[in-house]
């Protein structure tokens, strides 16, 4: 059953008409990327284009343990022991690395050349140009140090790299708003909307209390077909095992969270000029 949190209401919906409101002025709302006098640019562009290549895949499989309404249409959800994928393919490779025949995962991802035998990172060697200026692979040598970097004794010596995805995955306790979406808003649209309103709740969890940001995650899920309307999910992740119990306070003080996050959408417009938001 449901438990209904009144308090809640009137903060969220005040962050959905903020977020409505820079959208229909077309301010071009992306991604809020952080308080920017925490750290200098650079800094926070580099940091999340390196998080940004972690993919999240929460499998919905953990056991609901509490559901709150938030607002008309508006739920939480919070589920423990749900098994949780992280997926990093690595960089998207440039053209002329793919045109110089890189091993690459597949087109729009890099992945990581690691040994799956001896665990080394190895290199593959720029291909040799032939008497007729034709290209050919590099000759392994019999002796000496291994040509791609595996260590002595590895089963695969000598042999090439293999592009290799990494995964991670945990039993983790999920934080859901589950959110209808308008079926004239387009995938972009819902994109740059979820994003944004995510990471404003994001930051205001993390400063409500005072988490460092690698003890939650936000993933945006959807939008997905329900009944007769569209809905997505803003999903929070605590991924220490067993969870640390912050998903749960940030559920029941909902509503401060909220307030922190208009706080800091404010701070953000008030700081710059209405195109660069
Ligand atoms: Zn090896």
């Amino acid at each position: 059953m449901p438990t209904a949190l009144p308090r809640g209401c009137a903060e969220v919906s005040a962050v959905w008409r903020f977020l409505s409101r820079e959208r229909t002025a077309g301010s071009g709302l992306r991604r809020v990327p952080g308080s920017a006098d925490e750290n200098p640019v650079l800094d926070e562009e580099e940091r999340y284009a390196a998080k940004d290549l972690v993919e999240v895949y929460p499998q919905w499989d953990g056991q609901v343990v509490g559901r709150w309404n938030v607002g008309a249409g508006w739920a939480l959800r919070r589920s423990v022991g749900e098994q949780v994928f992280w997926l990093n393919e690595g960089f998207k490779p440039k053209p002329k690395e793919l045109a110089a025949g890189i091993p690459v995962l597949h087109n729009d991802a890099k992945g990581f050349l690691l040994c799956p035998t001896c665990g080394s990172i190895l290199t593959q060697p720029p291909p040799q140009k032939d008497e007729k200026g034709g290209r050919r692979q590099p000759r392994t040598r019999s002796s000496g140090p291994d040509l791609y970097g595996h260590r002595e004794g590895c089963a695969r010596a000598g042999l090439p790299p293999l592009a290799q995805a990494l995964v991670a995955s945990n039993s983790a306790e999920v934080l859901r708003l589950i959110v209808p979406v308008p079926d004239e808003m387009d995938e972009s649209a819902v994109n740059t909307w979820g994003y944004s309103l995510g990471y404003a709740l994001l930051i205001g969890m993390q400063r409500l209390f005072v988490l460092d940001v690698s003890e939650l995650e936000f993933e945006l899920e959807g939008p997905w077909k329900l009944g007769t309307h569209r809905q997505v999910s803003l999903a929070f992740i605590d991924p220490s095992l067993g969870g640390t119990g912050y998903l749960r306070r940030i559920a029941d003080e909902f509503h401060q969270v909220a307030r922190i996050a208009i706080e800091h959408l404010d701070h953000l417009t008030a700081r710059a000029p209405a195109t660069a938001v």
